[in-house]
């Protein structure tokens, strides 16, 4: 492997430091993570890592030292803050985690979860997410088997062929146990949206999770299927598809459905899905969507900032954020 494969090499490592330093003091008191003592000085370097600057706490408190990583998500990382940053980067750039592990000479598995963590990082951003004044919303069925899950779905045994991620379709609408979970796009007129991974398409579901993406009494408008028209709390309007009716004046679905067809090429990257990460990959989606005005790097400096909030980072690592979308018991899983 010659020096110049990898980008990250070009980087210049105590550059890169001082961004990671700024990024994690910035707003936040630079205090002990442990002790939340305020008064600490500086505490030597390491030769490892150059850059990289060390505290302790001057007087009383803990007397441990603690560094600019201590309790964030790249804590007890050994690759370099260049990977970290690269990795984000691509990431925002909607690469597969391979993709991104190829880039960085990394393990895929190390891709793997470091993706997994910065998704879930990035979500944060996405929880509580509400709608209001004029919402758009449209249906979707995504094939999502079990890839990557042993047999029958599942943590444990991986002695297993098949992974289950490619079906044909059946006609009609898609469900979670049919392994065609459907995806609810909510998109407001003034920008933000809401996407949700549901297990079906019922009135029940459909209403709950509009309660979950709407502000009650805002104006909504859909197709003509019948779970929308049985929503309450709303002022529901719709265009007749079947009639070939697609907008009367203002009452359209095009944004709903101009966003679907930006997220079917998004999942097409990922070369199948499982449909247990599938909240997890939607949410993501979703705020890169709603903050598409910036610049994958600014995107990525967002994800970076939550990343190096320990109280953000024990929670990323936990996967905590996608359980936490509001939304994620609409897709219940039967997994043991
Ligand atoms: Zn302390």
């Amino acid at each position: 492997m010659s020096m110049v494969s990898h980008l990250h090499h070009f980087f210049h490592a105590e550059t890169c430091q001082s961004y990671i330093h700024t990024l994690r003091w910035k707003d936040r008191p630079l205090q002990c993570p442990r002790c939340e003592s305020l008064n600490v000085g500086p505490w030597g370097a390491y030769h490892a890592q150059p850059g990289l600057k060390r505290y302790r706490g001057k007087e009383k408190g803990c007397k441990r030292t603690f560094n600019d990583l201590t309790g964030t998500l790249l804590d007890g990382s050994k690759r370099s803050v260049m990977h970290w940053m690269l990795a984000t980067f691509l990431l925002c750039l909607s690469c597969s985690s391979r993709r991104i592990a190829r880039e960085l000479g990394v393990h895929v598995r190390t891709g793997y979860r470091w993706c997994w963590w910065l998704r879930n990082a990035a979500l944060s951003y996405e929880i509580g997410r509400k709608l209001a004044g004029t919402v758009e919303a449209d249906d979707l069925y995504h094939t999502a088997g079990n890839k990557g899950q042993a047999k029958g779905g599942g943590k444990k045994s991986l002695g297993r062929h098949a992974r289950g991620r490619r079906k044909k379709r059946e006609p009609g609408r898609g469900h979670y146990d049919k392994d065609r979970p459907a995806i609810i796009a909510w998109v407001s007129r003034q920008g933000a949206v809401v996407l949700q991974a549901t297990r079906d398409f019922t009135v029940k579901t459909v209403q709950k999770a509009a309660d979950l993406a709407l502000q009650t009494g805002s104006r909504l408008y859909t197709d003509s299927a019948s779970s929308y028209r049985a929503l309450k709390g709303y002022v529901h309007d719709y265009v007749n598809h079947t009639k070939k009716e697609y907008a009367r004046g203002e009452v359209h679905e095009n944004r709903a459905e101009c966003l679907f067809s930006l997220l079917k090429p998004y999942l097409r990257v990922f070369r199948g899905l499982s449909k247990y990460n599938l909240p997890g990959y939607v949410g993501f989606f979703q705020f890169l969507c709603n903050f598409r005005q910036l610049t994958a790097f600014e995107q990525a400096e967002m994800i970076l900032y939550a990343a190096l909030d320990p109280a953000v980072a024990s929670r990323a690592r936990r996967g905590d954020f996608v359980r936490c979308l509001d939304h994620f018991d609409l897709l219940q899983t039967t997994r043991n």
